[in-house]
């Protein structure tokens, strides 16, 4: 076969819909498509279907090639037509859907111009996400029997605008907004002009499907003041009409108790999921604060002759999931393994600590209820006495344990990792933390509490000392380190489990 058939029946267009965002909201089609790609062409915020094992496909985000939207499509129908002219298979992987507000035709024109062929995959509309999980209905038998998806990009004001605004006031269903939020005061002006009440319920839902995602029930009045307080940002979409009143509402009583609420965690980097997203699964907007940063053993020949004394100790404490990870990683790095215990009997101070133990192949022998080094104290103390024990902890940490314990058995500690100041300006949530937008602060030890002090200005920490920005502290040691710089703590979260955590920020807001 030469070449030039080849090409004929190989090369080819799909243009898929990759769906709001969370990658489970692909179609199936669409991601046999996907895996078959040679060249896919993506817009960025379809990048999240990106398959974890990388197969042969090349991805290239549209928004590298030259020019800019929406000039810049010349030079994707340029990369898609040379791509089919070599034999491959391309994807045009689309946010939503590709006929909605997608400019299809325009990319596909050329194509069909070219002898190209090509198909069309749907994906499910950002609406559609955003009816989800703003919990708005597009349709009420009672008071909505139209829907109509509007692009708020147009600038109104534009002689000839396509958009009939006086129509749209008076449109006898929900109108939904395609647009980022900075064009909202627009939309509000025009439809209010004509006549649009300005107690007509609005609900805003931004970053539909992604964990981030966050929600706010408001009214033609009040919107545009209340997205700006709030921090709501874009991509979202902006549903107008009856549908909208009270989602807030519905949104707690289904179970999405912290609905619209902003909370702030203090995890380390790389460690703040599955809290965040567990938050976030409970309708809060979610976001982690890395005031500690997890840095290296601070003198590894002091680990490896822990490591190396290991089988000496009849007791080996670890303090966190922290200590597990640098102990095990270091054990992996000099091609150790867990026998290094022998017969050493093992401590974990919490269920967490002891899980990520468990992931390490070691049952913990000991696990004290209360997740605090009080609560490990009482239970070690009858075991080790006379005993020798080895501390596993963080550079600097609780000294208290190893003071207790040094009157009846040989203790020697060993600093795992080392706790860092972590940068958090940069964040999302560290712009939201200096500005006072939040509603909880979750503070996992009292070393982040104080952290997070030193980025707040007065106006910051008094909302903190009024409790106007609930406190929540992660056991019983970091809410007295809380207390003692000052603050109320407004709840203690009992264990390190995200779970558990979560459920704290819960009764600490619904209790306010
Ligand atoms: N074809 C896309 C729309 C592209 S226009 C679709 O079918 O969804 C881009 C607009 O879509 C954004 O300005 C925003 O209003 C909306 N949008 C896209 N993804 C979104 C998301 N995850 N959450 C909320 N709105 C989103």
């Amino acid at each position: 076969m030469s070449a030039d058939s080849t090409n004929a029946t190989t090369g080819r267009v799909f243009f898929v819909g990759a769906g709001p965002g969370d990658p489970g909201l692909l179609t199936l089609k669409g991601a046999e498509i996907l895996a078959g790609a040679d060249l896919v062409l993506y817009d960025r915020l379809a990048a999240n279907c990106q398959p974890k094992e990388p197969g042969n496909a090349v991805w290239e985000c549209v928004e590298q090639l030259p020019g800019c939207h929406p000039d810049r499509i010349g030079a994707i129908v340029r990369r898609m037509i040379a791509a089919v002219n070599a034999g491959q298979r391309v994807v045009r992987l689309k946010g939503g859907d590709p006929m909605v507000f997608g400019r299809s035709a325009e990319e596909w024109q050329p194509l069909l111009e070219a002898g190209i062929r090509f198909a069309v995959v749907p994906g499910v509309t950002s609406a559609l996400a955003a009816a989800a999980g703003g919990l708005v209905t597009l349709t009420d038998r009672r008071s909505s029997s139209a829907v109509a998806f509007v692009t708020g990009h147009e600038n109104p004001d534009k002689p000839g605008s396509m958009i009939d605004w006086e129509m749209l006031a008076r449109f006898p269903g929900t109108l939904v907004f395609y647009m980022g939020v900075a064009r909202l005061g627009h939309v509000v002006e025009r439809l209010s002009w004509h006549g649009k009440p300005l107690e007509t319920p609005v609900a805003v839902i931004a970053n539909a499907s992604f964990p981030e995602e966050s929600r706010l029930e408001s009214t033609l009045g009040a919107v545009v003041e209340e997205t700006r307080i709030r921090g709501i940002g874009a991509p979202a979409i902006t549903i107008v009409g009856e549908v909208a009143r009270d989602s807030a509402k519905r949104a707690v009583q289904a179970g999405r108790a912290l609905a619209g609420r902003v909370v702030l965690t203090t995890r380390p980097v790389g460690q703040e999921q599955p809290l965040v997203s567990i938050l976030a699964g409970r309708g809060a907007m979610a976001f982690n604060l890395p005031v500690i940063g997890i840095g290296p053993a601070p003198d590894l020949a002091a680990l490896d002759a822990a490591i190396d004394g290991a089988r000496g100790q009849d007791w080996i404490v670890f303090f966190s999931a922290n200590g597990v990870r640098s102990w095990f990683d270091r054990l992996d790095a000099r091609g150790l393994d867990a026998r290094v215990f022998m017969g050493a009997r093992i401590a974990a101070i919490g269920k967490e600590t002891a899980r990520h133990l468990k992931a390490r192949g070691i049952r913990a022998d000991l696990i004290p209820d209360s997740e605090r080094s009080e609560g490990l104290e009482a239970v070690l103390a009858d075991q080790v006495r006379g005993k020798r024990v080895l501390l596993v902890r963080a550079d600097a940490g609780r000294e208290h344990l190893e003071k207790a314990l040094r009157g009846l058995a040989t203790v020697a500690t060993v600093a795992a990792y080392a706790q860092q100041d972590g940068n958090v300006t940069a964040t999302p949530g560290g712009e939201r933390l200096v500005s006072g937008r939040y509603d909880a602060l979750l503070a996992t030890s009292g070393r982040a509490f104080l952290g997070v002090l030193r980025h707040l200005d007065e106006a910051g920490k008094a909302s903190l000392r009024l409790g106007q920005a609930k406190i929540i502290a992660l056991g019983g040691v970091t809410a007295e380190a809380i207390r003692e710089a000052g603050y109320p703590v407004a709840r203690i979260a009992s264990g390190a489990n995200p779970e558990a955590m979560a459920d704290a920020v819960e009764k600490a807001l619904l209790m306010a």
